[in-house]
Formats: C-alpha cells, sequence, structure tokens
C-alpha cells in the first residue's frame, strides 16, 4: 500500500510528468548507496521517473564531472560538504532553479544565494569529549581549544579534509583573520598527535585515553552508536557531545546537498527529484535513517538526536564557506596543522 504522503507526491507529479514526459534521471552521488538508495525508490514508486545511481568519492565525482563537461550523462550532483558544491557551482558545473517549494522548505542559508545548490540534509560539528575526563563546564568554544590547558588533549583529522577546512572557514567569517591566525597557531600546539584517520578514529582515540576532547561530525558518533561494530560502540558509549558556541554564533554546521548539471537534459525531473527530497516524508527519513539533522521545520528527530539535546546552529549563509575556504587552508597550513 502507497503512504498517503507518496500518494500526495503521485498525485503532485502525475499531472506535470504527462507534460514534460520526463522519465529518468542521472545522478553522481558522493553519498554511499545505501544512505540515499531507499529514497531514491520511493521517488520512482511516487513519480515514475527512473533513477539512474552512479557513486563515488566525493572529489573524484566533482574530476569526473569537470571532464566530462557538457558531454556529463549527469542531471544532479547529489554531495556533502557546502564548500564541495562550492566549487561545483564556481566551475560552472551547475546552474540555477527556481522552484517555490524549494524555497519555502529550505531556509536560505542552507542553499547558494543563486540558488545553484540545496541543503538536503545537516550534520553538526561539535566538540566530543571523554565523559570520564573531562568536565562539560571546562568546555565553551572551538577557540578556547585552543587555550594553554588543553596541551596535548586534541585529537582531529587532517586539514587536508573539507569538513575541517570548511569549520575554520566559519570562523573567518565571524572573526578577524588575525585572530584566526592565532587560533590556528596555538590550537596545533595542543595536539595530541598528528592528525591521522577520520572523524571515527578521533573519537576512537578519545575513548582510549590517547586525547580528551575531538571536533567531529555528528552522524559519525550516531553511527558509530548504531552500527554492529562492537569496538565502535564501547568507543562512543565512552564519548558525550557539547554544543560549543551556545553564547555566540552558534555551533558550525555543514550540509548534505544537491545541485543540476548546467547541460542536464532532464532538467524537470531533476527538478522534481531535489522536491521530493525536500519533502516531509525524505526529512523524516534523513532524520530517521540516517541520524542526520533534517532542514525541514516541523520534522521529527531520531531519538538519539533528540536525546543530544537542541542547540543554537550558526546560521551564516553556507556560501560563505565556499568563499572562504582558500584562505582557511593556507592559514591551517602556515599553522602546521598536516
Ligand atoms: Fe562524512
Amino acid at each position: 500500500m502507497l503512504k498517503p504522503t507518496t500518494l500526495i507526491f503521485a498525485l503532485m507529479f502525475s499531472l506535470s510528468s504527462v507534460i514534460t514526459s520526463a522519465s529518468e534521471v542521472n545522478i553522481y552521488s558522493a553519498r554511499k548507496e545505501m544512505l540515499i538508495k531507499p529514497l531514491l525508490d520511493q521517488f520512482t514508486q511516487a513519480t515514475d521517473i527512473k533513477v539512474n545511481l552512479v557513486t563515488g568519492k566525493a572529489d573524484a565525482l566533482l574530476a569526473r564531472l569537470l571532464n566530462e563537461g557538457k558531454l556529463t550523462p549527469a542531471d544532479v550532483l547529489l554531495t556533502t560538504d557546502a564548500g564541495r558544491l562550492y566549487r561545483a557551482k564556481q566551475a560552472g558545473m551547475l546552474q540555477s532553479v527556481d522552484s517555490s517549494y524549494l524555497n519555502q522548505h529550505i531556509p536560505a542559508y542552507l542553499r547558494d544565494i543563486d540558488n545553484q545548490w540545496f541543503g538536503l540534509s545537516t550534520r553538526a560539528r561539535p566538540i566530543m569529549y571523554s565523559t570520564d575526563r573531562v568536565k562539560p563546564e571546562s568546555l565553551s568554544t572551538y577557540e578556547a581549544l585552543a587555550q594553554p590547558e588543553f596541551k596535548g588533549k586534541v585529537c582531529i583529522r587532517s586539514s587536508s579534509n573539507i569538513y575541517n577546512q570548511s569549520l575554520v572557514a566559519s570562523m573567518l567569517a565571524a572573526d578577524e583573520a588575525a585572530k584566526t591566525g592565532q587560533f590556528l597557531q596555538d590550537f596545533v600546539k595542543n595536539f595530541a598527535q598528528p592528525p591521522k584517520g577520520g572523524d571515527r578514529d578521533q573519537i576512537k582515540a578519545v575513548a582510549n585515553g590517547i586525547c580528551d576532547v575531538t571536533i567531529a561530525n555528528t552522524y559519525y558518533l550516531a553511527g558509530m552508536i548504531n552500527g554492529n561494530n562492537k569496538d565502535q560502540q564501547e568507543a562512543a558509549a565512552k564519548i558525550s557531545i557539547f554544543w560549543p558556541n551556545q553564547g555566540g554564533r552558534g555551533t558550525h554546521v555543514n550540509i548534505s546537498g544537491a545541485g543540476i548539471i548546467k547541460s542536464s537534459k532532464n532538467r524537470a525531473a531533476a527538478v522534481k527529484l531535489l522536491e521530493f527530497l525536500a519533502s516531509e516524508e525524505a526529512q523524516a527519513w534523513y532524520a530517521q535513517t540516517n541520524n542526520e539533522y533534517p532542514v525541514r521545520q516541523g520534522v521529527a528527530y531520531s531519538p538519539l538526536l533528540e536525546s543530544w539535546g537542541t542547540f543554537k546552529a550558526d546560521q551564516i549563509n553556507l556560501s560563505r564557506l565556499g568563499e572562504l575556504n582558500a584562505q582557511a587552508v593556507k592559514l591551517m597550513d602556515k599553522a602546521g596543522w598536516r
């Protein structure tokens, strides 16, 4: 049986599908198949539009799109981090989409200023700490992690990772560059070890006592708690989340999102797909299954996200993260953050 919301979508889309006879859409996705395929199947069921999915690593997909140019079969790029979507836009790969549905349901700060890309889920990048060794009262802001009291107590992944680049870009957007530069110089001195591995590895390092705090994306901790790897479950059980910068600009958030490829031959179908991904049904799926935060208001969180409480998010327009990326990378490099 079709769910009522699926039925509404089927009705909404059936008329316009006849007019445009849009019947397929080609996606390049940096999201793993299992993180997106169930939603795409629902879309096909609701609209009769066939979805062809190519998955790959985010940066490799961008390179492939650049290489293929106008000849690319892709209609939609699905990827993570506003910094990457900004790169795709700057390279002229994307086109503007004028959809009142998307404008209504996706907050402006989570969309490109020219509507060339749209956030479809958000993830926060808070401080995660050892519940045993750290008192939450000793934590406050990202900036405070550069204080001498955290010497040798911080684990964090490499500066080549775009999540950290975007975090530093958000600091540059909030403060003078000189202040961010000084923060980085001091922050690097507090590292317990040279950066290695991904966010999950940093969380494990905190659990194993190599360091006391890290900065990591929320869905990684969720994945460790909900996954079936026993070591990761045990590590995650020793970790708590602290929402930094609540007295100021808020905790850094980023997105997974999508844009329509400039040369798309299935534009109408591609717009429908984006609108479907912003629907209440799809947003609920992001929250319940992926443990990401919905971009849409009024969609329930999973019990796990619920248990982490609410927080103030930094609502800087995410386009700024892309604009400030190069400067962020330069400063991280200068500070010796490898
Ligand atoms: Fe990730």
